[in-house]
């Protein structure tokens, strides 16, 4: 869907103000976004993408000789985050694609520092329940930070789901994680944010460096936020063309991990037919993602595209089975 029109503008009027250092608190943006979730700006932080909120939380709270505890296809930014803050990768077996409480508490322990977990993850676009974050919560040491990271939060329209707001508000060591680079169409610019106690805030501001989003990207997102009309527009459009591309997929026999994010994440008979049809998507122009490293090499994610993108995208992968 690209971005909205009104944030393009807000990024053409802030051009010329490149001599000036950005606003080090993002307070507008702060404030806008608490405006809009109803929550108090004091307990947001702004990053340059989720990403550096995520490996924030590492450096924070993990380091030589502690865990973080994150699940089997969980996102990728979860060991990096790790690894750079010197701290152990542990990782929780999950059942069916999706991430499962009591495997996770069955590798925690004492040293177990944060727990990520995307909800929805990507790629496997499963989630875990309110109700099952809550046990989550519940069953982990209580020493141990739980960050949701709900980058694809505004895709989900299930009632037991959770975006994390209202667990953050229960319990004082649960934080959450949302992005401008998904629904709000603006990943290049870089803008994450995260929810939590004011406690976890400071901490995280101690160690945040003091521009660490630009101006630009600042005002993108203010402008961003108030075209909601453009967000529920991407709502729609990712309902009908998520479903599309399932239901083709499923008709030309691969197999759907149910998922409840902007993509798809499309099983094939074997890891080979996997590879072939990612090399003929690509010699066709259209560049799906694989997801071997994830541990899902028979496996292809594919987001939902424009309308003819989808329809040339089925075309494509019907082309391909038909020839091999
Ligand atoms: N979390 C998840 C689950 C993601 O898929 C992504 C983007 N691929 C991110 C966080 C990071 O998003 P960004 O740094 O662009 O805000």
């Amino acid at each position: 869907m690209g971005t909205s029109a009104k944030a393009l503008d807000a990024i053409k009027k802030s051009l010329n103000i490149p001599s000036r250092y950005p606003d080090g608190s993002a307070v507008e943006l702060r404030k806008n976004l608490a405006n809009f979730n109803n929550l108090n700006m004091n307990n947001i932080i702004c990053g340059n993408g989720s990403d550096e909120i995520l490996s924030m939380f590492a450096n924070c709270f993990a380091g030589q000789n502690d865990e973080i505890v994150y699940s089997e296809h969980g996102f990728l930014v979860y060991p990096i985050a790790t690894k750079a803050a010197g701290a152990i990768p542990i990782i929780a077996k999950e059942k069916n694609y999706k991430a499962n409480v009591e495997e996770i508490i069955k590798v925690c322990s004492n040293k177990t520092k944060v727990c990520f977990i995307a909800n929805p993850n990507n790629p496997t676009g499963t989630y875990l329940t309110r109700d099952e974050l809550i046990t989550l919560r519940q069953k982990l040491p209580i020493n141990c930070l739980l960050v949701i990271d709900s980058a694809y939060a505004e895709y989900v329209e299930k009632e037991d789901y959770t975006n994390g707001f209202d667990l953050v508000n229960k319990f004082e060591n649960v934080a959450c994680t949302r992005t401008f680079s998904k629904i709000y169409g603006l990943a290049a610019l870089r803008i994450g944010w995260a929810y939590a106690s004011l406690d976890v805030i400071d901490y995280l501001n101690r160690i945040r460096l003091p521009f660490n989003i630009n101006t630009i990207a600042q005002n993108a997102a203010i402008a961003a936020i108030q075209d909601q009309a453009f967000i529920k527009k991407a709502i729609q459009h990712n309902n009908t063309w998520k479903h599309y591309i399932e239901k083709e997929l499923i008709n030309l026999g691969i197999n759907i991990i149910p998922g409840v994010g902007n993509f798809v994440l499309a099983q094939y008979n074997n890891i080979e037919q996997a590879n072939n049809c990612y090399i003929y998507l690509e010699e066709n122009n259209i560049f799906v993602r694989k997801v071997s490293e994830y541990g899902l090499a028979d496996c292809l994610r594919i987001t939902v595209g424009l309308e003819e993108e989808n329809i040339y995208l089925i075309k494509m992968i019907k082309n391909f089975i038909e020839n091999n």
